[in-house]
């Protein structure tokens, strides 16, 4: 992508309204536009982001063995109505009338709309497992909606929905996204530490927030300082082996680790000083298990190998790709700006033409602009004439892995820079190292 073709409204001034840096960061990046309270617009560079980040959700889901659908926004205030949600929501559910005069709502979660999808269709246990997931826009209108996409009132969210014969396959199935959460926020570069979460009504101990250690987060939490070192399950982790899976569940909730609501004092003090994290946290994934909870009212059930009936038992699993991006931003910057993990980098090259006009600047710019993209890079080239200053400002504000710095001086002796974003690292190196440096065979 040529920057003088691309549109990314960078805002020289920090701007007013946002308190925290994500936000400021993501404004002055022109990643997003706010268009009312706790509502944005994702601009080019932000969409990106986006995208990549719900990539590799769905890879992790996939890999899980949940199957991606895709639900409405708006949904009929009757599905609400038999759950009994209808009235218990509150004031942060959207509700609007078609020209019918029809209640309905903008979903702020889809358990009802999935749970009637599935009582349509399934009748015996030798359909399930079953695990439905979608990524859908929600509102909710929150009482304080604040920090940017942080806590926004129309966010994008991951949610999946398990259903099972009984507890025991419920269980496993719960697994199954515990061990996939790790995986997914690990490839987003994050540590996200699971936190035994309120089960209220529900019971038992199946309810886990994924929190993210940050000054900024809006809670506060307990931890052993042991997750920082544990081994993340690989690729080959295999997702029908409840056993596997069983002892990586065990392995990541054996240490101490608890959000404000479910600290308990007693425990935290039997560990040692120096082993104990309290920090602030920001909540990025949920899982939750609720049994029967939907099933049962809305009369989702199967028949057992028993030949019974049997209503399903559920759980329900949220991740918040937007919250995600303002998260990831908490953990990764520096003073310049923004530091993206490779992973979710919008580009994975700023290609920098110091002196756009200048013959030899031009031509090896275009021609390395040609051969990196050729091989499946994705570069921004900063063609503009701003000055080099300006251009430095701005490559370090969107915050890309890899900068590639072409210069008159160096091109003249036969050379470019390569910059790494992360580590401020710059190496000069002859001009037709540079496309091996990124991989691509000479
Ligand atoms: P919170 O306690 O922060 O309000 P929640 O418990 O209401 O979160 P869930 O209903 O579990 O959140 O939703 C699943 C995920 O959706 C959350 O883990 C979070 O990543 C994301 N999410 C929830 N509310 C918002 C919001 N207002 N803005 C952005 N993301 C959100
Ligand atoms: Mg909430």
């Amino acid at each position: 992508m040529r920057l003088s073709r691309y549109f990314l409204p960078i805002l020289k001034e920090n701007p007013r309204e946002a308190e925290i840096v994500s936000h400021r960061l993501m404004l002055r990046a022109g990643m997003i536009r706010q268009q009312a309270a706790g509502s944005f617009s994702w601009l080019p560079l932000g969409k990106l982001v986006l995208d990549k980040i719900c990539r590799i959700i769905r890879e992790e889901q996939n890999r899980a063995g949940a199957l991606e659908i895709l639900m409405p926004t708006i949904q009929s205030a009757d599905l609400w109505r038999e759950s009994g949600r209808y009235d218990d929501y509150g004031d942060e559910m959207l509700r609007i009338k078609d020209r019918n005069k029809r209640d309905m709502l903008f979903g702020p979660t889809n358990e009802e709309m999935v749970t009637e999808i599935f009582r349509s269709y399934v009748r015996t246990y030798k359909d399930l497992p079953l695990n439905l997931y979608h990524i859908q826009w929600k509102f909710r209108d929150e009482r304080r909606p604040r920090f940017g996409v942080m806590r926004s009132r129309e966010f994008l969210m991951k949610d999946a929905y398990s259903f099972d014969l009984d507890f025991e396959g419920a269980k496993a199935a719960y697994n199954r996204m515990f061990v996939s959460y790790l995986r997914t926020f690990t490839r987003l570069g994050l540590k996200a530490i699971p936190m035994r979460a309120d089960t209220g009504p529900i019971g038992g101990d199946l309810s886990h927030e994924f929190i993210i250690l940050a000054d900024t987060g809006e809670s506060q939490v307990y931890c052993h300082r042991d997750f920082l070192e544990l081994p993340v399950p690989g690729e080959d982790t295999d997702f029908t082996n409840d056993g596997e899976i069983g002892g990586i569940v065990k392995q990541w909730t054996t240490p101490y680790a608890a959000t404000d609501e479910m600290h308990d004092e007693a425990a935290w003090d039997a560990i040692g000083e120096g082993e104990r994290l309290s920090a602030r946290g920001i909540e990025v994934g949920h899982i939750f298990h609720f049994g029967e909870k939907y099933s049962k009212p809305m009369g989702a059930k199967v028949t057992g190998p028993d030949g019974k009936d049997h209503f399903v038992s559920m759980g329900s699993y949220g991740i918040g790709p937007s919250r995600l991006i303002a998260a990831i931003i908490e953990a990764s910057h520096d003073e310049a700006g923004i530091i993206w993990p490779e992973s979710v980098a919008p580009f994975d090259i700023g290609l920098i033409n110091m002196k756009v006009g200048d013959a030899e600047c031009d031509r090896v710019s275009e021609e390395l602009y040609a051969a990196l993209t050729a091989a499946g890079k994705d570069v921004l080239y900063d063609d503009t004439d701003q000055r080099p200053g300006g251009k430095f400002a701005t490559a370090d504000l969107i915050g890309l892995p890899w900068q590639l710095i072409v210069g008159p001086r160096g091109v003249a002796a036969g050379e470019v820079e390569i910059k790494n974003r992360r580590t401020g690292e710059r190496e000069t190196l002859p001009i037709a190292e540079a496309t091996k440096r990124f991989g691509i065979a000479g």
